[in-house]
């Protein structure tokens, strides 16, 4: 781990092995950190945050762009290393690795932008307004996708003046620590930037409670989230929350079927449907549901499923042994509650899938709004059909009746029908076809009700980073009398 600008081992001395999701074979041990080792690197960032959050703007701005810069140079590493230990699909990694610094340029120069702001009071009281760090700021982030999740919450932390302490998905920490190996060659001051691999029941929960942490910056599921909440309370901390979705995708009797089938199927299959703002429940209008199906059946069986180095390999595996039960779990409770499979629903059998943690693309339909497929959150490659809709009004009542609101599609060729969805659908984000807003840090991203608190991305995401400070100053204050 690293801590205070130093590498060590975890005070436990214990370590905890990492497997390759697509060979089941155990490629690292990591450090099991615990609550002692978080009191070090919460220690380290407290005091380096005064170091650090008084050098100049353009100093840290500078050093968080060299930052990106050191990355994309190590962005074949950084791939190679994702997909071995998440099983991301070789081409796609490095695509990612040297994608995604761009959340640290973003941030750099946008902190360098943040303007203030100065109030009417009166002739003799000048009232102005200042943005300062927050402080200490705990990252902890989701196996999903390790470097991105780091990334949107590292780069404006630290642009901003903040310290962190980084805590890794346990099953997927070795792209954290490849970004402190590279963070360690800017030479910021030592515990400006920490990292601690271990479990969230210890090494998370450590830190969301902890007195001298200010913020928790995190992403992960509902329930997790709901934890943090309740750990942070006791020292009000801030909190900046991306959890679940459950995402409706609408197609109008209007829509574009075809260009919907791909869309859509390209979104479900994306990183195994590991994702978020995955589409989550399929809402088609009884005139358009055969088609529809029909064609988001074909688009869904075009996907290569394969060794994830193989650069033809479209879809990996699932990242662990434990995920890939939970899909199943999904799918096997659609069955058992009378919903059918129709694709896939089951683990391929050919070499070298017979081993690695695969599940086939699925097609789950004649889902109804109790089962349990319709309410929560599957995260794997399966598609789940609601039944056919009717109206539009019977549609929004449909996909806002889920405690999530992430993300949205509205699948129309009538944009004044899809701006009226819009202004309905209880989420984040609505995507009115192939506009979803798409992701990238100058975009805010968050959810609605349990998907979470919060933005990241765009200034409102910086800003979240940031206390706002009132200051006034009386300009005539009485001189002391000699
Ligand atoms: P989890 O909530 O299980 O874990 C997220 C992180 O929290 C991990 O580092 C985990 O550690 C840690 N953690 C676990 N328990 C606690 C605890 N009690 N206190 C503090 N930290 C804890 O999520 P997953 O890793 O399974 O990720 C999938 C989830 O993330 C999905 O629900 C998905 O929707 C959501 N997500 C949301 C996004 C958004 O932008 N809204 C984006 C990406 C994912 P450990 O790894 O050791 O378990």
């Amino acid at each position: 781990m690293w801590i205070g600008g130093n590498w060590v081992e975890a005070e436990s001395g214990k370590t905890y092995p990492v497997y390759n999701p697509a060979t089941e074979l155990e490629v690292a041990q990591v450090p099991l950190g615990g609550k002692a080792d978080v009191d070090k690197a919460v220690a380290a960032a407290r005091k380096a945050l005064p170091k650090w959050s008084t050098k100049s703007q353009a100093e840290r701005s500078q050093l968080v762009l060299k930052l990106a810069t050191l990355l994309r140079e190590s962005a074949k590493e950084i791939g190679e290393l994702d997909t071995l230990e998440h099983g991301t699909p070789a081409k796609r990694a490095v695509f990612l690795a040297a994608d995604t610094p761009g959340w640290f340029e973003w941030a750099a120069y946008s902190a360098k932008s943040l303007m203030g702001h100065t109030l009417p009071a009166s002739p003799e009281t000048l009232i102005y307004l200042q943005r300062e760090p927050v402080g200490v700021v705990a990252i902890i982030t989701p196996w999903n996708l390790p470097l991105l999740m780091i990334f949107q919450k590292l780069g404006p932390a630290l642009a901003l003046g903040n310290t962190c302490v980084i805590k890794p998905p346990s099953i997927n920490s070795l792209t954290a620590l490849k970004l402190a190996e590279i963070i360690e060659k800017l030479e910021l001051p030592p515990g400006t930037v920490n990292v601690i691999t271990g479990p969230g029941g210890t090494v998370g929960e450590a830190l969301a409670a902890h007195h001298d942490v200010d913020m928790v910056a995190f992403t992960g599921s509902s329930e997790t989230g709901k934890a943090i909440m309740s750990l942070a309370s006791g020292t009000v901390k801030r909190l900046q929350l991306e959890l679940g979705g459950k995402n409706p995708a609408i197609i109008l009797d209007d829509a574009d079927v075809n260009a919907a089938a791909n869309a859509m199927a390209k979104q479900q299959t994306n990183n195994s449907g590991q994702i978020c703002g995955s589409p989550g429940r399929f809402y088609v209008h009884e005139k358009v549901y055969d088609e529809f199906l029909e064609k988001f059946t074909v688009a869904m069986k075009k996907f290569v499923m394969g060794d994830p180095l193989d650069p033809k390999t479209e879809l990996g595996p699932l990242v662990s042994a434990q995920h890939r039960d939970r899909v199943e779990g999904y799918i096997q409770s659609a069955i058992d509650e009378g919903a059918k499979v129709i694709l896939g629903g089951k683990r391929p059998t050919t070499p070298p899938m017979n081993k690695g943690y695969y599940v086939l693309p699925t097609i789950i339909t004649g889902i109804t709004p109790k089962m349990k497929v319709a309410r929560e959150e599957i995260f794997g490659p399966v598609a789940c059909f609601m039944q056919p809709f009717k109206s539009d009004e019977e549609v929004i009542a449909l996909a806002n009746d889920n405690v999530y609101g992430l993300t949205s599609w509205v699948w129309t060729t009538d944009m004044a029908r899809g701006m009226r969805f819009a202004n309905q659908i209880q989420a984040g984000t609505v995507g009115l076809g192939q506009g979803r807003g798409g992701g990238g840090p100058e975009f805010p991203w968050g959810g609605f009700k349990e998907s979470g608190i919060g933005k990241e991305g765009s200034l409102y995401g910086m800003l979240e980073f940031t206390n706002l400070k009132r200051i006034a100053v009386d300009l005539v204050t009485p001189k002391k009398s000699v």
